[in-house]
């Protein structure tokens, strides 16, 4: 059977930490190493312990520690996200509905309540699919992870955080303490949308995000990102499509050639949801959409 069809079967005996701080939660980490895996919702990781691709001897919960919950704005720093805060949290924020609507609009088009209630937004990232739909949106927001060590604590963009299928630039010891996300720049908009095979309950065969800051009159981009997901091996900025309409006038034909040229650097692989000659058309569909929708926001 396929990876993703895989038979599911009971998982063997493990034991189970529930630390109540971060630096309880990283010495675990530390002692136990290559055997142990922090987990916060479990949705990705018990599913895949349970097809045997992953046979951690020790689980680390990171559900419990009150350090890891929280959202909190600052208007000169912007937002952080603690990571054991579940993605019906973000969803449900206030602020982050107001000041980051991208993102409540992602998780809104994301798994069901019951998944949404225990998963987290670092569990998607740290999952390491190029489908992840937290990706895109927190690339082209400029989000940064806080990453926790033994010895010491890093920064890195979401964007450098990728390796490959399953791999990021954590170390065995390291874990996501917080997302951190600059301040929105005056007038900046943004959309995400995913292109499923079901409506619901599906993972992105191509998701795409756009974010762009207009000049005052509104008529020219003076700034955008756009980034893909499901469609390489991580997800990955749309740099030359940017650049075709970074400090231009904002018109239909430019906006079907940055949609064009999205598609012609995305790296696509024929799989079980599409064929990579259906995936870069359906990027080029999306990434016209996502400026277009975002153009009409207030
Ligand atoms: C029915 C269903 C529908 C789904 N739909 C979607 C969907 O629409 N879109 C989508 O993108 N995903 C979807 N998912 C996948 C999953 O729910 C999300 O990726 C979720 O955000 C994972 O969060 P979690 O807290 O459950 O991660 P976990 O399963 O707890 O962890 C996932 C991985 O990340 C690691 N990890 C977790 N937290 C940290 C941390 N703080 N630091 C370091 N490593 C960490 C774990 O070791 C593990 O390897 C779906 C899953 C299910 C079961």
């Amino acid at each position: 059977m396929g990876k993703t069809l895989g038979r599911l079967r009971r998982l063997p005996e493990i034991e189970c930490f529930f630390p109540k701080t971060t630096r309880e939660a990283v010495s675990l980490l530390k002692k136990y190493s290559s055997k142990a895996k922090v987990f916060a919702g479990g949705t990705d990781l018990l599913p895949k312990m349970k097809r045997r691709e992953l046979t951690p001897k020790y689980l680390i919960s990171l559900s419990g520690i009150p350090d890891l919950k929280f959202i909190k704005y600052e208007k000169e720093k912007g937002l952080r996200i603690g990571a054991a805060t579940t993605l019906n949290e973000i969803l449900q924020s206030p602020m982050i509905q107001k000041r980051y609507p991208i993102l409540a609009e992602t998780v809104s088009q994301m798994a069901s309540t019951q998944v949404r209630n225990i998963g987290t937004i670092a569990g998607n990232l740290c999952n390491a699919v190029p489908s992840a739909d937290t990706a895109p949106p927190l690339i082209v927001l400029g989000a940064q992870l806080k990453l926790v060590g033994p010895q010491r604590q890093r920064r890195v963009l979401v964007e450098d955080f990728f390796k490959g299928p399953d791999h990021t630039v954590l170390d065995r010891t390291e874990l996501v303490s917080e997302i951190q996300i600059p301040p929105p720049p005056s007038g900046a908009k943004g959309t995400y949308l995913k292109h499923t095979l079901r409506r619901t309950m599906e993972l992105a065969m191509v998701g795409v995000a756009a974010y762009f800051v207009p000049n005052s009159k509104k008529e020219m981009c003076k700034e955008i990102k756009i980034a893909l997901g499901a469609v390489a091996p991580v997800p990955l900025r749309a740099k030359k499509a940017e650049a075709i309409l970074t400090g231009k006038p904002f018109s239909d034909e430019l906006i079907e050639k940055a949609a064009q040229v999205a598609s012609e650097e995305s790296k696509p692989i024929d799989d079980i949801r599409g064929s990579a000659e259906y995936r870069r058309e359906i990027v080029r569909v999306l990434t016209k959409r996502v400026i277009e929708q975002s153009l009409v926001k207030g």
